[in-house]
């Protein structure tokens, strides 16, 4: 529904997951540009904002953090490879009810 160049400029700004003031004015001025409406606009750079922090979220969900010196775990550690401490009581980084 966009322009290829809208697009890209949306999907550069939005990849890491934060929309700033600024970027999202330069948004909307590209799509003023273009004759969109920058609420029609909007709508989509929030949908695409909320889509990048729950694979984020879903990622960090995944990982656990050492009981003993709090290092994060990579998948399928068994232990901790800063201390040594056994995986099997680290904890999540992220409780779930935080999701
Ligand atoms: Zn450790």
């Amino acid at each position: 529904m966009f322009s290829d160049e809208l697009n890209q400029l949306i999907e550069t700004l939005v990849n890491d997951g934060v929309l700033t003031e600024k970027e999202r004015e330069v948004i909307h001025k590209r799509a003023i540009l273009e004759g969109l409406d920058p609420d029609e606009v909007d709508l989509h750079l929030n949908a695409k904002v909320h889509d990048i922090q729950m694979r984020a979220i879903s990622i960090a969900s995944k990982l656990r953090t050492c009981s003993n010196c709090g290092t994060i775990l990579q998948p399928g550690e068994t232990t901790c490879s800063q201390c040594g401490q056994d995986a099997s009581t680290a904890s999540p980084l992220i409780s779930p009810s935080a999701l």
